[in-house]
C-alpha cells in the first residue's frame, strides 16, 4: 500500500531520465523524480527489487510497464533494448540502488550512447552520499575531489593516496566498515596523521553518525569502536603553510641520527601532518647533503 500520492502522471517526451533515489530515508526523493517514475513508459534500475520497494512506498504502480535491470554486468546486453525503446518514441527512467546514478554507480555508458545517438538525456537530481557528508563534516567545501572507492590492495591504496596528497581540495572516499581501519592507517601514513578528516556513516538513517578529528584520532576511534553500515571518509587538504620548514629539517636531522630514512619519514610525517612523500624526499636530500 502506497503512502504518498504526490506524483503526477503525464506523457513524457522520448528520452532517458536519470532519477536520483534516497541514500537511506525513503522520503529523500524529489517530487519530480516521483513524477518521472510514475510517468515513464519504461523503468530501468540497478536493482529492480529496491526500485519496486521505493515505488510501493510512494504509491506508484507499475501498471504493466516494463521494469528492467541495468547494471555493470548486463549493460552491454540491455543498452540495445533501451535504444530500441527510444527509437519507438518511449521515455525510459533509470535509477541506481541508492543516490545519484553514475556516482560510484552505473550509468555512464548508457548516458553516452543515448546522448551520442541524439536522444534527450535529462536528470531529476537528488541525494549524493559524499555531498551529504561534506555538509556535515566541518571541512572546507570550496574544492572537493571525489575518488569513490580506493583500491583493495595496500600498495595500490598507498600509491593512490600519495598521488592525492598535495591536491588542494577536500578528498572524498567511499569505504566499507571492513576496510575503514586499514584505509585510515594508510592515509595517516601517507598523508600525515595530523590531517583533519571526518567519517560520516549511515547518513539519513537511524544510526547516522559523524566522527571528526585528525586521521590518527579517527584511526584510534575506529579501532576502539568499529563502525557499522555505509561510510564516507573525507580528508582535508595538506596545510603546509602552517609548518615551519626549518623546524622540519631539524626534526629530520635528529631522526636520521637514530633511525633509517624510511622510519624517519614515517615518524615525522605522522608528527607534522605533512605528506610522507614530501618528508621522505626532503630527508633524502638532507641525508645526501650531510653525507657529501
Ligand atoms: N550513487 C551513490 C551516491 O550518489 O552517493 C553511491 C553508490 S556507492 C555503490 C555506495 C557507497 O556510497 C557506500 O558503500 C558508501 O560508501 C556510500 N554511501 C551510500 N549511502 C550512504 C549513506 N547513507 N551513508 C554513508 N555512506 C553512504
Amino acid at each position: 500500500m502506497g503512502l504518498d500520492v504526490n506524483h503526477k502522471i503525464s506523457k513524457l517526451a522520448a528520452g532517458l531520465y536519470f532519477v536520483a533515489t534516497p541514500i537511506g530515508t525513503a522520503r529523500d526523493i524529489t517530487l519530480r523524480a516521483l513524477d518521472i517514475l510514475a510517468s515513464a513508459d519504461v523503468i530501468t534500475a540497478e536493482d529492480t527489487r529496491s526500485m519496486r520497494k521505493l515505488m510501493d512506498i510512494h504509491g506508484i504502480a507499475l501498471n504493466g510497464r516494463p521494469l528492467l535491470a541495468y547494471h555493470d554486468h548486463n549493460g552491454e546486453k540491455v543498452r540495445p533494448k533501451v535504444m530500441q525503446y527510444l527509437e519507438e518514441g518511449k521515455s525510459v527512467a533509470y535509477g541506481s540502488e541508492a543516490g545519484t546514478p553514475m556516482i560510484a554507480d552505473p550509468g555512464y555508458h548508457l548516458a553516452k550512447q543515448v546522448a551520442d545517438a541524439g536522444y534527450l538525456v535529462t536528470s531529476a537530481p537528488g541525494p549524493v552520499a559524499f555531498i551529504t557528508a561534506l555538509t556535515l563534516s566541518g571541512l572546507p567545501s570550496d574544492r572537493i575531489l571525489f575518488e569513490g572507492f580506493l583500491p583493495n590492495t595496500k600498495s595500490q591504496r598507498c600509491s593512490k593516496l600519495s598521488e592525492l596528497s598535495e591536491i588542494p581540495a577536500t578528498l572524498a572516499f567511499y569505504e566499507s566498515p571492513k576496510r575503514i581501519a586499514a584505509t585510515l592507517k594508510d592515509a595517516a601514513l601517507t598523508l600525515g596523521g595530523e590531517r583533519s578528516a571526518a567519517l560520516a556513516r549511515e547518513l539519513t538513517k537511524k544510526f547516522e553518525e559523524v566522527r571528526r578529528g585528525t586521521l590518527n584520532e579517527l584511526l584510534y576511534s575506529v579501532t576502539e569502536h568499529p563502525p557499522k553500515g555505509e561510510i564516507v571518509l573525507l580528508i582535508d587538504r595538506a596545510r603546509s603553510s602552517l609548518v615551519n620548514q626549518d623546524d622540519i629539517d631539524d626534526q629530520i636531522r635528529s631522526a636520521l641520527d637514530k633511525m633509517s630514512l624510511k622510519d624517519a619519514a614515517d615518524m615525522i610525517s605522522a608528527a607534522t601532518g605533512q605528506p610522507r612523500r614530501t618528508i621522505y624526499q626532503r630527508a633524502l636530500a638532507i641525508d645526501k647533503n650531510d653525507d657529501g
